[in-house]
């Protein structure tokens, strides 16, 4: 019998080799959204809308968190840096997916942000399963990273929407810095 996961989405592409994954693992996937930490609102809604669609296509449940970015900034606890304040963002929506969990009455958690070569994976893994410990619940794991290219060709093949960058207003930045440095090369 398939066993319940409730699974963070951090976005339409990282959920396809994710959720394929999972269903060979033969988990009864619930999708969640939640990711207060994305900027602007607009690119927000555009991500949602490509997780809704893709979970629609796959008939799976999407539950949908709140779009707050006042509660990113204040978990953020002023950190700026990257990597320091990754660590808090991780913190945040990781915690909000374990308490959902506890409330609908799911035993196992685990997140799409584990598929990415970009996150911090030792970071995710070691706040997954302090959490786990916390509210007694399994946090699933496994290297997700390997289905990463998978990932990537398996969105593009779909029409998906691919973002430029991580989510918040700094990794914007970050990113079109990169972007217009390696346009002047
Ligand atoms: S770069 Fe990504 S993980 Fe790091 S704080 Fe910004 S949105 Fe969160």
């Amino acid at each position: 019998m398939p066993k319940k996961i409730l699974t963070h989405v951090c976005c339409g592409p990282c959920a396809t080799y994710f959720t394929k994954r999972l269903r060979e693992k033969n988990f009864e996937i619930v999708g969640y959204y939640f990711n207060p930490n994305i900027y602007p609102r607009e690119e927000y809604y555009q991500r949602l809308l490509t997780a809704r669609t893709f979970f629609q296509n796959e008939q799976l449940m999407l539950v949908e968190g709140k779009y707050d970015p006042a509660t990113h900034a204040k978990a953020l606890k002023g950190e700026t840096l990257f990597g320091k304040r990754c660590r808090e963002c991780y913190r945040l929506r990781l915690q909000q997916t374990a308490l959902k969990a506890v409330e609908l009455g799911i035993f196992s958690f685990t997140t799409t942000l584990l598929i990415s070569p970009y996150q911090n994976q030792i970071a995710l893994r070691e706040i997954g399963r302090r959490l786990a410990r916390k509210y007694h619940l399994l946090f699933y794991e496994e290297d997700f990273v390997k289905g990463y290219k998978e990932s990537r060709k398996m969105a593009r093949e779909q029409g998906m929407y691919l973002q430029k960058y991580c989510g918040c207003g700094y990794s914007q930045e970050e990113s079109a810095k990169i972007r217009s440095c390696s346009g002047n090369l």
